[in-house]
């Protein structure tokens, strides 16, 4: 097995976040979809203030406390996935 050059791999991890960062409109479809709003506790939320607050934890590691309570119940559906045209 070949050793893992760690440096690369942060470097493709972080240029594979930087284009997500990049890429998403806010456009809040992903949230529209997702299952885990209502189970979370924040149906109120504005699904525009929810994924704006996911960039900005995986930006600076800080964010809106629903935006946490969103990730945290995250179920795995893929729906987010299937609902974005942006890739
Ligand atoms: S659906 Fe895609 S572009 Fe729209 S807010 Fe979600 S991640 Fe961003």
């Amino acid at each position: 097995m070949l050793p893992v050059d760690e440096t690369s791999f942060e470097t493709v991890l972080g240029e594979r976040v930087q284009d997500m960062l990049d890429a998403c409109t806010r456009c809040g479809k992903c949230v529209e979809v997702c299952p885990s709003v209502v189970p979370a506790g924040i149906p109120e939320a504005k699904s525009e203030d929810l994924i704006g607050g996911i960039l900005d934890l995986v930006r600076t590691g800080n964010g809106p406390e629903t935006s946490r309570e969103w990730a945290a119940s995250c179920m795995l559906s893929g729906e987010c996935i299937k609902a974005c045209d942006y890739g």
